[in-house]
């Protein structure tokens, strides 16, 4: 198992970048500690497969180095990391049945008959293909490879660190579950430090300790689930997590107050004069439907989602999204808003402005 450190890291897929918008990594420094069980998570194209491949080996960076426990690997091979990798397409051997191809990367490294017998076992109860041991690849199904895969990238105890890439994206829903669980307790039984990619929230707060959140090749925060839901450091974090995500909201902010359309309400924290673009982050949790004082809203719709109430509204033309308990009755009458003040964030030009205590 290893700590991985990320060193000035920067990857252009350019010969010659020219500006920031040439590379699809920007610069990034960060230390992964050893056995966490990390998520990197943002959507398509922000550049979590490129973050994934430069930490394996099979993608040099164009800038910046990358440590193992302090032993400097930017120039090694992936076999020389020592590092096991799962993609989103299964990579198996058709014409080998699924006990040799699980087998396989124990065998290349000299491992004994009788653990190998043993290990494959095990792994093919986590992965639910016991029954198949004896069949070829070929003539799988894509799903069915695909856990081969998985099993593959698990089967070995000794690696520095297990990379997955969107590994169940071919996976059938309802197993997609039951994997996730087999891995999270692969994570708590060896505790491997484990980097999983996913473009899905879900998939990323169920799996991980710390979710590293990417937007636009960059790292926008790394947090627990805790951290990103209460204080997203940047409004796509806000935005991105949580369902519906985190309102924002124009606002003029000057001391403790902030202005919305010429209505004042008050804030938890005190700011000093905020230049830039200012908004308001208020999660639709902490947001609450009224008839008395507030910022006037138009009900646009109310989604039944069984545990609460979803309320869609208009505040000053802009879209806001309401959580409301599933027992409350909506009257014509509600037609203003409040925020809990103690959970209202202030973000200039999208990133997280900490005040002091009001
Ligand atoms: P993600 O895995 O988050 O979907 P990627 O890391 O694959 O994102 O891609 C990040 C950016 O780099 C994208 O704009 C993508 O088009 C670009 N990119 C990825 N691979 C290559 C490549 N081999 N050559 C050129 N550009 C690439
Ligand atoms: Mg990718």
């Amino acid at each position: 198992m290893a700590k991985i450190t990320l060193d000035n890291l920067a990857h252009s897929y350019f010969p010659n970048p020219k500006s920031e918008d040439d590379f699809a990594l920007k610069e990034l420094n960060h230390v992964w500690a050893d056995g966490e069980a990390y998520a990197l998570l943002g959507s398509s194209g922000c550049g979590k497969s490129t973050l994934l491949n430069i930490i394996s080996g099979l993608l040099v960076p164009s800038q910046g180095r990358i440590l193992f426990d302090d032993v400097d690997v930017t120039g090694a091979s992936t076999a020389d990391r020592n590092i096991a990798q799962v993609f989103q397409f299964p990579v198996v051997y058709d014409t080998m049945t699924v006990r040799d191809n699980l087998a396989f990367p124990l065998k290349n490294r000299g491992a004994s008959a009788s653990y190998v017998a043993q290990r494959v076992q095990q792994i093919a109860e986590m992965i639910g293909m016991e029954a198949e041991l004896d069949r070829r690849a070929r003539g799988l199904t894509a799903d069915a490879k695909q856990k081969i895969s998985l099993g593959r990238g698990m089967v070995r105890e000794d690696v520095n660190a297990l990379l997955f890439d969107e590994p169940l994206t071919v996976i059938d829903p309802h197993m997609k579950w039951e994997l996730r669980t087999q891995l999270k307790s692969l994570h708590h039984e060896f505790g491997h430090t484990m980097i999983y990619v996913t473009h899905d929230q879900t998939e990323a707060l169920t799996f991980a300790d710390k979710v590293v959140v990417m937007y636009d090749g960059r790292v926008v925060q790394i947090g627990t689930p805790e951290e990103l839901f209460e204080k997203p450091e940047h409004t796509f974090v806000g935005y991105f997590i949580g369902s519906p995500g985190m309102n924002v909201i124009p606002a003029q902010v000057e001391g403790n107050m902030a202005t919305v359309h010429g209505s004042s309400l008050q804030l938890a924290q005190r700011f000093p004069t905020l230049n830039g673009n200012v908004a308001l982050g208020v999660r639709p949790e902490f947001v609450t439907l009224t008839e008395g004082d507030g910022l006037p809203v138009k009900v646009r719709r109310v989604e039944d989602v069984g545990r609460h109430k979803i309320v869609r509204a208009e505040l000053f033309g802009n879209e806001i999204n309401i959580v409301a308990n599933e027992t409350l009755s909506i009257s014509p009458d509600m037609n203003r808003v409040v925020f809990d003040p103690s959970r209202v964030n202030v973000y200039v030009d999208e990133w997280l402005k900490e005040g002091e205590a009001a």
